[in-house]
């Protein structure tokens, strides 16, 4: 068997046992089915899990090859696999929030199994929020879609979401903890919001970490008096962006102060930076009294134009910060490269794959598409055997693409057997030839 061994409770088997140990605590919108709910859960999951490109294709492959349903089994628990109609029903039923606890517990795995030893910058972790769109559609909709409604009387069905991400300039992992929908709530007439979004996540956030010493990195539009002094109460340190056309008042500030200070530093591959700051400053005219330090560096690679990016933090600016605190803002960029970008890149795309539903079933495969996500990332920080198996196959995709063969292919007996076949070429024992057309 492979020299490398899967860890305990940071690998596939303890994250995926957890998960459901908290699907099966979520009380069964439906009554008296014969399968319980933690199975339709699991198998939303694995459809995210094995990045099956559409909900159709995996109910085929469950249906008619019996290797996947055992497969299922063995990997997921999932004792009967329901078909596509069925996942569909029962989960639009499923209220989000509920799946809000398996975020946590896969955190606290995370936290137990040291995986986020030396993920700290500037002595607090890095929350990146930021909000993504996930659906859009003339046709289609569901009554928690938010509506635009365009002059020639067309309109358009959308969800968002609010994801709030551990991010570290220097890594490659990000870890998300459980997203807010943007949506209508029960009953609602007008669309939900970025910003009401932003104050129920980060509250939540807070309460379900109390002791998490958080510094949060966001846009431009999160510059405002309110949203500071939210995250001030919340006790959160912060880097944010701003603009000079929407902070003109603070630009015209820090530009007449005789106390802005400026340097200049030259890196090995010859990258000029220019700093510019202040510390105590005022956020604008209608917030007067609310101080905040402003950070500027203005950045010119060789042979290409001169970037300029412009934050505001309640950390004091010295010359010895200046830089981490630059690179803890742009780390924000990371949740769009890597959370929401890549699944789609890498196979998790699921606007039109996976069915809308009536209620809550496209926000259900939204967290579940970003639960899979996160375990597929502690995986990727933690577990030396799917880091084996994910550098043997190279570009993601192949990885994802050799993962969905063997389960189709072969009755495995669990995932360090999955692992271990792709990472070191072993097939496993008592290989059958998948019986499906
Ligand atoms: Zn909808």
């Amino acid at each position: 068997m492979a020299k490398v061994r899967m860890r305990g409770a940071s690998g596939a088997p303890g994250l995926l046992r957890e998960v459901r140990k908290c699907f099966e605590r979520i009380p069964d919108p439906v009554a008296g089915r014969k399968r319980v709910l933690a199975d339709y859960l699991m198998s939303g999951l694995a459809v995210f899990g094995l990045k099956f490109p559409s909900l159709p294709e995996f109910d085929r492959n469950a249906r008619t090859n019996e290797t996947v349903r055992e497969n299922l089994k063995h990997l997921y628990g999932i004792a009967d696999a329901p078909c596509d109609t069925a996942l569909r029903e029962r989960l639009d039923a499923v209220e989000p929030a509920a799946l809000r606890g398996a975020f946590k517990r896969v955190f606290a795995v995370l936290q137990r199994g040291k995986g986020l030893e030396g993920f700290t910058w500037l002595d607090h972790y890095l929350l990146s929020v930021d909000g993504t769109g996930y659906f859009s559609s003339s046709r289609v909709h569901c009554k928690r879609c938010c509506e635009k409604h365009h002059r020639n009387g067309e309109v358009t069905y959308y969800h968002q979401m609010l994801g709030a991400v551990l991010v570290h300039p220097e890594q490659r992992e990000v870890f998300p903890l459980a997203p807010e929908a943007i949506g209508k709530g029960d009953g609602a007439r007008k669309n939900d919001c970025e910003r009401n979004a932003a104050k129920r996540l980060l509250a939540r956030v807070r309460r379900e970490h109390p002791h998490l010493k958080l510094l949060v990195v966001e846009d431009a539009l999160a510059s405002n008096g309110p949203h500071i002094r939210l995250l001030q109460s919340l006790d959160m340190r912060f880097v944010l962006g701003v603009k000079p056309g929407d902070h003109a008042h603070l630009f015209a500030w820090v530009d007449a102060t005789r106390g802005t200070r400026t340097f200049e530093k030259t890196d090995a591959a010859g990258v000029v930076r220019q700093y510019r700051y202040l510390n105590g400053a005022p956020l604008d005219d209608a917030n007067f009294d609310l101080e905040v330090n402003f950070l500027e560096c203005r950045e010119t690679r060789p042979g290409k134009r001169t970037q300029c990016f412009s934050q505001v933090t309640d950390v004091a600016v010295t010359e010895a910060n200046a830089e981490d605190l630059m690179r803890a803002g742009r780390a924000r960029w990371r949740i769009g490269n890597e959370t929401f970008n890549t699944p789609e890149n890498q196979g998790y795309g699921f606007e039109h794959n996976y069915g809308h539903g009536d209620n809550h079933l496209a926000t259900v495969f939204a967290h579940l598409m970003m639960l899979a996500f996160l375990i597929d990332q502690v995986q990727q920080g933690s577990c030396r055997l799917f880091q084996a198996a994910r550098a043997r196959a190279e570009r993601p995709l192949y990885f994802w693409d050799a993962v969905r063969s063997y389960v189709k292919t072969f009755r495995l007996r669990d995932w360090e057997t999955l692992y271990g076949a792709i990472a070191f070429g072993i097939r496993p024992r008592e290989p059958e030839i998948c019986d499906s057309s």
